[in-house]
């Protein structure tokens, strides 16, 4: 295959500029044509695709968000929109599709792989780190260091008025990024959804610290077991202690990629573009134990990622 295109779909997450830049200087490199699809599968049916060149991608590598735009999109929901999708594709002589994206848009992409023939290799393009068979997602790491930036700040200032600070952080329902804020912001609490808790007895061993002389409280609360500020309250009339929330939000998505984030992206990026290019299908590249991995895409998008136990006992063990 020498024609393929890129698109970014679902949530943005810092790092997706550079895992485009590199599919398309990859398939530069290596002699083909590259097309940037525009706002997600939304862009393949209302036709906004352009042919790049390496220019097309320059000056990106060190922003956030993608270049190409993202959307999540209806129509492509339905068998008619894809069959539109594939033949927009044709008319340009598009012969395959990679798609950086979470779990939604790697769903959409098996489906027009599979009703269409076109040849599709995907990268984990979230923030929430919940894409099962790789360590990995595009913009994890930066998304973490986020949020542990907003807690050192929020330390400052709940130590100094003796409060308990909680804080609500995104992963949809995959407790990744609260347990690793946990690890590396020393938080008293994490709530996740992989494990049931009791918020009667985090607030009973929350007064139990107090009273053994702690002077403040962190208490994170992954998005996907409820809302932070809801979670606050309760804490707030059990404990009788002053309680701020903080719902970090969209913060979260932007910024400037780390290393990591630029790194592991850049080697997504090249392998999938190599792989299209030598006619795999079906595939989504990821990281285990810091290689890349193929992983297939029907097992990628019909299996839960488990959350690894070792981190949640480590955050358990060091408060
Ligand atoms: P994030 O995890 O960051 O939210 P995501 O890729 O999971 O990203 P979604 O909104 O779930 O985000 O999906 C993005 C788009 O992918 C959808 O708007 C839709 O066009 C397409 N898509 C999602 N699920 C399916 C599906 N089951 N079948 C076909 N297309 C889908």
């Amino acid at each position: 295959i020498k024609n393929i295109g890129v698109l970014t779909s679902g949530g943005d997450s810092p790092g997706m500029n550079a895992a485009a830049r590199a599919v398309v200087r990859t398939v530069l490199y290596e002699g083909g044509k590259v097309w940037g699809i525009y706002d997600g599968y939304r862009g393949l049916l209302d036709e906004k695709m352009e042919e790049l060149t390496s220019r097309s991608v320059a000056d990106i590598l060190q922003r956030g968000g993608t270049f190409l735009g993202t959307a999540r999109c209806k129509r492509f929901m339905t068998p008619e929109g894809r069959m539109e999708a594939y033949e927009n594709m044709k008319k340009r002589g598009i012969e395959g599709l990679v798609v950086i994206g979470g779990d939604g848009s790697l769903r959409g992409a098996s489906k027009l792989s599979a009703e269409t023939g076109v040849p599709i290799v995907g990268l984990p393009g979230t923030i929430d780190n919940d894409v099962w068979g790789t360590d990995y997602t595009i913009g994890c790491d930066t998304a973490a260091n986020t949020i542990i930036d907003a807690i050192n700040k929020l330390r400052d200032t709940a130590s100094a008025h003796s409060r308990i600070a909680v804080v609500e952080v995104m992963g949809r329902r995959c407790g990744w990024l609260a347990t690793l804020a946990g690890i590396a912001g020393g938080a008293e609490v994490v709530l996740i959804p992989e494990r049931e808790f009791d918020l009667d007895d985090v607030c009973a061993n929350l007064v139990k610290s107090y009273e053994n002389g702690r002077r403040y409280s962190l208490v994170v609360v992954a998005e996907g077991v409820g809302s932070g500020i809801d979670i606050g309250k309760y804490i707030e009339e059990k404990t009788q202690m002053d309680v701020r929330v903080s719902v970090l939000g969209h913060i979260q998505r932007g910024g400037s990629p780390t290393v990591q984030d630029r790194v592991k992206a850049s080697q997504l990026g090249e392998k999938a573009a190599l792989a299209l290019m030598a006619g795999q299908t079906d595939v989504v590249f990821g990281f285990n134990k810091g290689k890349v991995v193929a992983i297939n895409l029907h097992d990628a998008i019909t299996n839960k990622k488990p959350l690894d136990p070792e981190y949640i006992e480590l955050a358990d063990m060091l408060v």
